[in-house]
């Protein structure tokens, strides 16, 4: 039998790990809500595999008292509640249905309570399955790639600004240091329908050692891609998480933060079995001085019963 054993190689050549943190930062009340649950494995197309399967999501609430909190909420139940623990392949078709109603039960919620400014939210949100991953969002609320140390932002802003720059009417700079930089166009609950085109959806597939990092707007006054890197990094989810939301504060962000993190850990699969990579059983030194005086004693031994005999 060969000695090298072909085996099967894994379905996943990566797991994912997840951590998630929010703080109220430098406001009264924390209008940020989040979202990190494992459902039941389900196929990232239809009639593959099932694989492990998370839903994640960061919204950022606004409104008059607390309706703010009360939007993020609801965008939050309410995408959990239509989502499932079952979730059927089409990632995107879903996440176009669970923001509609999201969309329409903060509406409806605003226009019951009648508050002072319109209640509204943004909402990003992942969906994992194994390697693929479908982003959805409506509002400013971000998805980072952090792959091989370089940070790339998935999601597109829904804000003046961002607009303004894709039409190069602003520099990217200048859109960052902008008093209108947090004016929204587009918002969950602002509006009876949420616009047709709306959420904007992404598909990724993550390789090993990837981070996607979902994150509410208070991080961008006080950190830049450089910090975002750095905590990223080196570290696992949760820490990862953490570390984002305790710099933030540390750093006097005036808005609230908060950051779920998913992190694709390499399973490193081997395809030669341990067996034949067991280094081979060596002769201690001691050992091969014997076995080398045996064999002169025997040659010198033969060489005196040759000369004996002839
Ligand atoms: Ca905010």
């Amino acid at each position: 039998m060969s000695q090298l054993q072909k085996i099967e190689p894994s379905p996943l050549d990566l797991v994912v790990a997840i951590g998630a943190a929010t703080d109220i930062g430098g406001r009264a009340s924390n209008e940020d809500s989040i979202h990190a649950a494992e459902l039941a494995e389900s196929p990232p197309a239809p009639g593959g595999a099932p694989a492990p399967t998370f839903l994640l999501a960061v919204a950022d609430g606004m409104g008059g008292h607390a309706d703010g909190e009360v939007a993020s909420r609801l965008a939050i139940e309410t995408l959990a509640a239509a989502i499932g623990n079952e979730p059927g392949p089409d990632a995107g078709v879903l996440f176009k249905q669970a923001f509609r109603r999201a969309n329409e039960a903060i509406y409806d919620e605003g226009a019951a309570t009648g508050g002072d400014r319109p209640m509204g939210t943004t909402l990003v949100a992942a969906l994992l399955r194994g390697k693929y991953a479908t982003v959805a969002s409506v509002g400013d609320s971000r998805a980072y790639l952090l792959r091989a140390k370089g940070l790339t932002q998935i999601t597109r802003d829904h804000t003046f600004v961002a607009e303004e720059v894709e039409r190069g009417a602003l520099t990217a700079e200048q859109a960052r240091r902008s008093p209108q930089r947090n004016v929204l166009t587009q918002a969950l609950g602002f509006r009876q329908k949420l616009d047709s085109k709306l959420p904007a959806v992404y598909e990724l597939t993550l390789l090993p050692d990837d981070r996607l990092l979902l994150c509410s707007d208070g991080f961008s006054d006080v950190l830049d891609n450089a910090d975002l890197i750095a905590a990223l990094l080196g570290r696992n989810a949760p820490a990862a998480a953490q570390l984002l939301v305790d710099l933030a504060r540390e750093r006097g962000a005036t808005d609230n933060v908060s950051a779920v993190v998913a992190e694709a850990v390499p399973t490193r699969v081997s395809t030669v079995p341990v067996a034949a990579v067991r280094p081979r059983a060596r002769l201690s030194t001691p050992v091969i001085i014997l076995i080398a005086a045996i064999v002169i004693i025997v040659l010198v031994a033969a060489g005196i019963l040759l000369t004996s005999n002839f």
